[in-house]
């Protein structure tokens, strides 16, 4: 098989950073290559470059054989490269076509392009590779699966070849991630060519046919599915062998500790979020929140730490109503918050370590005597922790917005989880992290659980609440649509359901299946 893409020592460096270290990767006519590496490896670094963001310090790009110089997206497309983002770059008040159409008035030169033209070439691509899109369809009204196949169809219209796809399954359901699976091999039979980035390591031993992992800026290795499976990638994506599977007992539930009663959240247009939800957690078991991301977990997560108003019902911690109480008060009623965006809800980026860890704490005994606070004692705490939750910094005065992902989540997890608390809400608590870092968190909850603590978990990674939860949850539309036993619960049966497929619908297909 030809090469249709080879990237020739590439190196990139940003200020202080080795992003990209003489990395050469090729891209064989016909096969899905998946690039695998833990956040801040430097893929998307690559991508970039191969895209025409960055240019590289080093290192040569060769598109059929022949040198390319990519100065911009355009070079780029020109060359046959498309990138479909992992944030989509549609326009939903834009039909499908006027969507295609924009932007490409640049490549025609500005000559006026006739919108039927392009529609009937809309209609010929989804079927050509059996995208079933809808050339006239408005795409606000487009669930997010068919979102994706638009941009697909865009890139398809400019005639790519080689197509990027950045963690495309993020925002899909395990139903919609399988068709996006079929849609890739439509494209390899029609000849195109896939770069996968991804770091689930299921779907790369499912979807790929070649495997290569980026550590540290750095490739450490090739392989294929057959000769891999979940345990050697982790541990070539990390560099030490790591614990993929949480060991936990089952849980041994006791007191109602969190008691939703019929709540409704309004989102910031106003418009409902939380659908008239109820539900309790009780101590020693994890409840786990599945769904696609924006189903109203925000808010109801916002809700139950006292960061957003609830609009009606009510929420009960340990018998206290705390329905309407501040963040602070919250707190101090037994509750710890891991939230969602932690360089926003959870940290202040230019206080040092010390003084994040203090947030909730600073004011009370030991730390504050009179009104005088306790600067060695804070430090000497500071230190202990950084010792034991394994945050990797130079020292405790290092600024938080400083650390890496996953110590800032780390420094998180530190300071919610050394104070005596009652309930715990973890919101998306391995967002973004590192293999290692989840492994750590994972732990940490699970510990939590057995102690007593009451764990809402709330995570778009289904694999997450797969392995964590005691109870599975199921949000959809602003509804808890089921709760599930986790020991009833399958992948493809909590997926149907994340879908919008009625629950007693859904348990009878896959009975079926
Ligand atoms: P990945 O996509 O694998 O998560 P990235 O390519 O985004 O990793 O990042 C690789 C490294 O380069 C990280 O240390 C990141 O902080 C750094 N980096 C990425 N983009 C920039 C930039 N524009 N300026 C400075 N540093 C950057
Ligand atoms: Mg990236």
């Amino acid at each position: 098989m030809t090469n249709v893409l080879e990237l020739k020592g590439i190196t990139k460096r940003f200020p202080g950073v080795l992003a990209n270290d003489n990395i050469d990767l090729t891209l064989k006519k016909g096969e899905i290559h998946a690039l695998l590496g833990e956040n801040g490896a430097g893929k998307s670094t690559l991508m970039n470059i191969l895209y025409g963001l960055y240019q590289p310090n080093e290192g040569e790009i060769f598109i059929d054989g022949e040198k390319k110089i990519i100065n911009s997206p355009l070079d780029s497309i020109k060359a046959g490269v498309g990138m479909v983002h992992q944030h989509f770059m549609l326009i939903p008040v834009f039909t499908v076509t006027e969507n295609v159409m924009l932007g490409d008035e640049k490549l025609r030169g500005g000559v006026f392009l006739d919108r039927k033209v392009v529609a009937k070439r809309i209609l010929e691509l989804s079927q050509q590779y059996n995208l079933d899109v809808d050339p006239d369809a408005y795409v606000r009204d487009l669930s997010v699966g068919v979102q994706q196949r638009v941009e697909i169809i865009k890139l398809l219209y400019r005639e790519a070849k080689v197509l990027i796809f950045d963690e495309p399954t993020a925002v899909l359901t395990p139903q919609e991630a399988d068709g996006l699976f079929e849609v890739m091999n439509n494209l390899l039979d029609k000849g195109k060519s896939i770069i996968f980035i991804t770091h689930k390591l299921k779907e790369v031993l499912k979807a790929s046919d070649r495997i290569t992992v980026i550590r540290q800026g750095k490739v450490v290795g090739s392989t294929v599915p057959e000769e891999a499976d979940e345990e050697k990638l982790a541990s070539m994506m990390v560099g030490r062998p790591v614990m993929l599977n949480v060991d936990k007992d089952p849980s041994n539930p006791k007191d109602v500790v969190l008691d939703v009663q019929n709540l409704n959240v309004l989102d910031d247009r106003s418009q409902l979020a939380v659908d008239n939800v109820s539900f309790q957690v009780r101590e020693g078991e994890i409840l786990g929140i599945a769904g696609v991301q924006g189903n109203g977990q925000t808010q109801l997560v916002e809700s139950l730490t006292g960061l957003r108003e609830n609009f009606a019902g009510d929420i009960f911690l340990l018998g206290n109503k705390v329905t309407d109480e501040s963040p602070r008060k919250i707190t101090e009623f037994g509750s710890a918050h891991i939230p969602e965006d932690r360089q926003r809800d959870g940290l202040v980026l230019n206080y040092s370590i010390t003084d994040n860890l203090a947030l909730n704490t600073y004011y009370l005994d030991p730390f504050s005597v009179g009104a005088i606070l306790q600067e060695e004692i804070m430090k000497k705490s500071a230190e202990e922790l950084i010792e034991k939750f394994d945050i990797r910094t130079p020292n405790a005065e290092t600024t938080a917005g400083s650390l890496s992902g996953g110590n800032q989540q780390k420094v998180i997890v530190a300071r919610e989880f050394s104070r005596p608390t009652k309930f715990i809400v973890a919101s998306q608590p391995t967002r973004g992290l590192d293999v290692g870092s989840i492994e750590y968190i994972h732990a940490r909850l699970i510990e939590k659980r057995d102690a007593g603590t009451a764990v809402l978990l709330v995570s778009s990674e289904l694999d997450e609440v797969m392995q964590l939860a005691d109870r599975i949850a199921v949000m959809y539309r602003g509804e808890i649509v089921d709760v599930l036993d986790a020991k009833d619960a399958t992948k493809d049966l909590v997926g149907l359901i994340m879908a919008g497929v009625n629950p007693a619908e859904a348990k009878e297909m896959v009975k079926v299946e």
